[in-house]
């Protein structure tokens, strides 16, 4: 059994980042930056207005004015004429300034009569311009390959000029079920069957990353049906199976993969859920083999999936996020394993908020798991836990799409 941040270690060692591909812009959300990306331009490119007024020379107001209003300038025109002393500009927001004004006389105080316009509160020079390169400048690198290209990122990337950006090609993870008891999700069960539930979960935590998801479907516990997935298993960045990865008879997937010409990287964890984890080389494909109980599956996806997909995307791996709680009940003496605990988060009438293990922690319960707030994280060989300690906690509301 090697420890957790081993495991997580090789696999993110043996993974490489996949190609960069141009995508438009439009399509790109939630993809990782390949390269930096550069501004084309200056933002705003020249001088404009952020008020609603009168675009003046400050030095004609010192008086209070008038001024004679010889031209409008709104949104999506070009300059205007340069201002002669004596006259000012009407102006709208996000119009350019003509050149000569140096400040924009706000309509809330102008007074205007005719074609004349005063004021009692002459604008500072400056005031309510925006000045050219004021966001930003042709040529900064404002976002850094490894990025996600989140809703505020690429509302930037637009407007520093680009209509394509490159991003890492999305990983291809194809995912099979092994197990002669799985159907797909919906069919009617006999008491013998269960649904195919960790193909969603695997899925689900494949898009969440960033990923592609490529369905395999479901192998039968036979070595000729492993084997032909196995074969087929192409074009793929990550092959992940759940199921058939312990040491019983019907667990056939490192024996089969030994007769393919896998290359075993490791089997078998220190981690509670998810000790039969099992990982190497077949052919050009890396292969995650993932244990069947459904909290081992997801649990195994949290802790090593996420990290292997944000490092076939360039990006180097972050921790999971963790707080420090109290706990609301005991714990007892930990193993050699480092456990990941089911928990809810309770809310005290004080503001404080205690986390509370599941009393049962069956790898099979997968509602436990679905409604749990949190993961109560326990190092190997960590000692009883009394209520109020505090102990490292991963708020899996944190954690978008688990
Ligand atoms: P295994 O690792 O194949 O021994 O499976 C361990 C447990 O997980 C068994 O109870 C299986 O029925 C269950 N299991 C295996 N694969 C899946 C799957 N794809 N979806 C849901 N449960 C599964
Ligand atoms: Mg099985």
């Amino acid at each position: 059994m090697i420890p957790v941040a081993a495991a997580e270690a090789r696999i993110c060692q043996a993974l490489q980042p996949t190609p960069t591909e141009w995508v438009a812009i439009d399509q790109a959300f939630g993809r990782v930056l390949a390269s930096d990306l550069g501004a084309g331009r200056d933002h705003p490119a020249a001088a404009i207005s952020a008020m609603d007024g009168y675009a003046v020379r400050t030095g004609d107001l010192a008086a209070g004015g008038p001024l004679r209003v010889v031209q409008t300038a709104v949104a999506g025109q070009p300059v205007g004429a340069p201002l002669e002393a004596g006259t000012c500009a009407r102006i709208f927001t996000g119009a350019l300034i003509p050149p000569g004004a140096d400040a924009i006389l706000i309509q809330e105080n102008a007074r205007r009569d005719g074609d004349l316009v005063s004021t009692e509160s002459p604008p500072s020079p400056g005031q309510f311009v925006r000045p050219a390169g004021l966001d930003f400048t042709a040529g900064a690198v404002l976002l850094r390959a490894g990025s996600v290209l989140d809703a505020r990122k690429l509302g930037l990337a637009a407007a520093m000029g680009h209509g394509h950006v490159p991003v890492h090609r999305q990983p291809r993870v194809g995912i099979a079920g092994t197990g002669d008891e799985l159907v797909r999700p919906g069919s009617a069960m006999a008491a013998h069957q269960i649904a195919n539930s960790n193909a969603l979960t695997i899925a689900g935590c494949v898009r969440a990353f960033g990923g592609m998801p490529v369905d395999l479907g479901i192998v039968r516990d036979d070595r000729d049906a492993l084997g032909a997935l196995l074969d087929a298993a192409t074009g793929l960045d990550l092959l992940v199976t759940s199921g058939g990865a312990s040491v019983g008879d019907h667990d056939l997937v490192a024996e089969v993969l030994g007769t393919r010409g896998f290359a075993l990287d490791f089997w078998k964890i220190a981690m509670r859920p998810g000790k039969p984890l099992l990982f190497g080389q077949l052919r050009d494909v890396p292969v995650l083999g993932l244990p069947g109980n459904p909290v081992s599956t997801a649990v195994c996806c949290l802790v090593f999936l996420r990290p292997a997909l944000a490092r076939l995307q360039g990006q180097a791996p972050t921790p999971l996020p963790t707080t420090r709680l109290p706990l609301a009940a005991p714990l007892g003496t930990n193993d050699q394993r480092q456990d990941f605990v089911r928990a809810r988060l309770l809310g005290g009438a004080d503001g404080t908020v205690r986390v509370e293990p599941a009393p049962r922690q069956d790898s099979s319960m997968l509602a436990t798991l679905a409604l749990a707030d949190a993961l109560i994280v326990r190092p190997p060989h960590d000692p009883p836990r009394a209520a109020d300690d505090h102990v490292d906690v991963v708020q899996l509301v944190r954690i978008t799409g688990f």
